[in-house]
C-alpha cells in the first residue's frame, strides 16, 4: 500500500511516497531530503503523534485558561484527554508554564499552562 505525506519538520515541506505492509507496518519512504522526513513517515504513518491544546475554566478570572501538553500525545489518547480536562478547573493566579496536571492518561505527557493568568 502507498501513501503520499507531506513532512511538517520545517518549511520545505517535502512530499513523501510511503510504503507500507498489508498490515500496515513500515517499509520505505522516498521524496525526504533528510532523516528527520524519514522518521517523521515512519511515526506518522505506524503511530502518530499530536500536540494537544485547550482551555480550562479559571475560577477567580474572567478569562479560561489556555493550555498544551509538554510532548505531542499518541493521536488515539486525545479524545481521552479532552475528556479529562473537560472535568478540570483552576484556582487563580496560575503562572505560565505551570504543571496543571502531570502524565496525563500515562501518556508521559504534562498539561502546562502558556499564559499566567
Ligand atoms: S524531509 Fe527534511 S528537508 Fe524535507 S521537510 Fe522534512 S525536515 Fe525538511
Amino acid at each position: 500500500m502507498d501513501k503520499v505525506i507531506i513532512c511538517i519538520n520545517c518549511p520545505v515541506g517535502c512530499r513523501m511516497n510511503v510504503k507500507l505492509a498489508e498490515d500496515g507496518s513500515f517499509l520505505s519512504v522516498s521524496g525526504n531530503t533528510c532523516p528527520r522526513g524519514a522518521r517523521y513517515a515512519e511515526q506518522e504513518c505506524t503511530a502518530p503523534l499530536r500536540m494537544v491544546t485547550a482551555v480550562i475554566p479559571v475560577s477567580g478570572a474572567a478569562v479560561p485558561l489556555s493550555v498544551k501538553t509538554s510532548v505531542p500525545v499518541p493521536r488515539e489518547s486525545i479524545g481521552g484527554i479532552m475528556k479529562q480536562l473537560s472535568l478540570l478547573s483552576v484556582r487563580a493566579p496560575v503562572s505560565q508554564g505551570a504543571v496543571i496536571v502531570s502524565n496525563i492518561l500515562g501518556t508521559g505527557a504534562d498539561i502546562i499552562a502558556t499564559r499566567n493568568v
